[in-house]
């Protein structure tokens, strides 16, 4: 077992060989390429609470994590879950939609299994937390996940390739035929290797790419296609199967709770469960059956609503989960769903982090409330840790939460979203809604 004795340091990635060590101890990650059973959920959800401090996680690349473990414990995790046999993703994280397999049009996985093939051969000189994106255009995409080199497949069997970025961000280098496309990606993880272990595909000026890259390059000849499809609760995958997404209120839950879920499931007799971006969890069956499985999931907390604000609110474990927690994050994005969901008009994400290493949302967001050591602060359209617009004294939060929302309600204009009010209104006309600082 590698472990990350760079604890809580950036550029580090946990996996099941190597657990992190975080503010309530050690993490290990269980990153899945299919679904699994119910039975086999439940018995991951067996381990966490046998190993772990019962808390379970599923991430916004969706892949679970198990909490609270200590470097013993994660050594048995390891060997347990190993023992399951799960579709166990090892290497270098190469993702694609999750719901490959069970819907029409191009699949991925032949080529992501390609890619993480060849990067075997790179173990150890390749950076940590470098990602591979396909995207196909399903239902569920990726577009918004970072990625060192991100495939996004047009209708003229061809891909066009990013370096670094989301999709929107990304550097477009070049498409590529279907059939270079693995060969395509070999060449670039070698370059990305020949340039050490800290490469990352932000960082790579695309005029300096070798030969070997370039010759499975051409222009683009067809756009990438931008569809904003994220469908959640029960939707139609074919003429018998549903799915059922559901996701987990700020990507957290105690693992009986997940335990409960996926006994259920199985009671229902369904056979594929798989954990999906966005903190979410897909379940395969028929309309019924999801239907069924979204009330348990309803009683169980979780969260089942597309609207629901709770969707909209970024939040780490925080206080008291977290030693270095400034901030009782959960406690405030519940409040904030509930007594500011006007807020939460869809063009807003809202940030609680328990303080500034910003775990649960490294880049950039329109509010951020940070816990610090003399309360928290709030910054706008930056990072945690970028210069707040206003320091709130402890136990504040709530009062300036309402003070923002209230903010929006008499300051909007007609067709404006919350976040065009607020971009109008300025880190200074929010800050003095807030009132006086500390
Ligand atoms: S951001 Fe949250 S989870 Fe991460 S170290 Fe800080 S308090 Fe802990």
């Amino acid at each position: 077992m590698n472990v990350m004795a760079s604890s809580m340091a950036r550029g580090a990635c946990p996996a099941l060989h190597a657990p992190m060590l975080t503010g309530d101890g050690y993490l290990s990650r269980v990153a899945l390429t299919e679904a699994i059973s119910p039975e086999q959920l439940a018995a991951i959800c067996k381990l966490a609470i046998e190993h772990g401090n019962g808390i379970l996680d599923i991430s916004a690349r969706g892949n679970l994590q198990i909490r609270g473990l200590t470097l013993d414990s994660a050594a048995k995790l390891e060997a347990d879950v190993r023992a399951l046999d799960l579709p166990l993703r090892e290497g270098l994280a190469v993702e694609w939609s999750p719901l490959a397999g069970f819907e029409k049009g191009m699949d991925p996985r032949p080529l992501g299994l390609a890619i993480m093939d060849h990067a075997r051969a790179l173990r150890g000189r390749l950076a940590p937390k470098l990602s591979v994106v396909l995207e196909t255009n399903g239902l569920i995409r990726l577009d918004d996940l970072l990625a060192d080199i991100r495939l996004v497949a047009t209708e003229e069997a061809e891909w066009t390739v990013f370096l670094g970025g989301t999709f929107q961000t990304g550097h477009v280098i070049g498409s590529v035929r279907d059939e270079n496309a693995a060969l395509c990606v070999a060449a670039l993880l070698d370059h990305f290797a020949s340039l050490g272990p800290k490469a990352r595909g932000r960082q790579i000026d695309p005029a300096t790419l070798p030969q070997d890259v370039l010759r499975h390059l051409k222009p683009i000849t067809a756009q990438a296609i931008l569809l904003r499809q994220n469908p959640f609760g029960p939707f139609a995958l074919g003429l018998n199967l549903h799915t059922l997404r559901i996701a987990l209120p700020f990507g957290q839950t105690k693992a009986g709770t997940l335990e409960e879920f996926a006994k259920q499931a199985e009671a229902l007799s369904i056979g594929s469960i798989r954990p999906a971006p966005d903190h979410s969890l897909l379940v395969f069956a028929n309309r019924e059956v999801c239907q069924s499985l979204q009330k348990v999931a309803t009683q169980l907390g979780f969260v089942v609503k597309a609207d629901d604000p709770l969707r909209q609110i970024d939040a780490c474990p925080g206080s008291p989960s977290c030693n270095s927690a400034r901030l009782a994050t959960h406690a405030a994005g519940r409040f904030a769903a509930a007594e500011t969901s006007s807020l939460f008009d869809g063009s807003i994400r809202l940030h609680l982090s328990g303080c500034g290493k910003g775990c649960a949302h490294p880049t950039a967001s329109p509010l951020a409330l940070v816990g610090s050591e003399n309360g928290s602060h709030l910054v706008f359209c930056g990072k945690t840790t970028d210069t707040p617009i206003q320091q709130l004294a402890p136990g504040h939060e709530r009062a300036a939460l309402r003070a923002l929302a209230s903010l929006i309600e008499t300051s909007r204009r007609d067709g404006e979203t919350n976040h065009d009010c607020l971009v109008r209104l300025g880190p200074g006309g929010i800050a003095a809604a807030l009132g006086e600082g500390p």
